[in-house]
């Protein structure tokens, strides 16, 4: 069975999320997991994936949380970029995920340190709505 992810850039539509720069957090989140996708696609196998959203529109946390369990999704990526506050990757699992969560955070987590030569904040965990709503907590 291949490993289910699910990636969803944050905010779109009327929800540009953070704006700095000239620059809109909901365009930036959509070119990172559209990059995401195409390098988990072109080196790696054994799995497939599907995208809350791949053009500028806003689904609920609801819809798209919905859509991934629906899905059966084995993973689920929700990605941000915050403005202020330092600078730099970060991301977010559950406590206690497990695995294949945990192994895919951390293939992602290097990806995308090695893709963007951001400054690398480090791999967390945090209750996040995502997080709790999405039912891929299997061991
Ligand atoms: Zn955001």
């Amino acid at each position: 069975m291949a490993t289910k992810i699910y990636l969803d850039p944050g905010h779109g539509g009327s929800d540009t999320g953070a704006v700095g720069n000239g620059l809109l957090e909901k365009n930036l989140t959509l070119q990172i997991a559209l990059k995401i996708r195409d390098i988990l696609n072109d080196e790696y196998t054994g799995h497939s994936i599907k995208m809350s959203r791949t053009t500028d529109k806003y689904p609920t946390l609801t819809e798209r949380t919905n859509a991934a369990n629906a899905w059966n999704a084995d993973f689920y990526l929700s990605i941000h970029i915050n403005a202020g506050g330092g600078t730099g990757y970060e991301d977010y699992i559950y406590p206690g995920a497990g695995e294949p969560s945990a192994a895919y955070r951390n293939i992602i987590h290097s990806e995308v340190v090695k893709a963007t030569a951001f400054k690398d904040r480090g791999k967390k965990t945090n209750d996040l709505h995502y997080c709790v709503n999405q039912k891929c907590r299997r061991s």
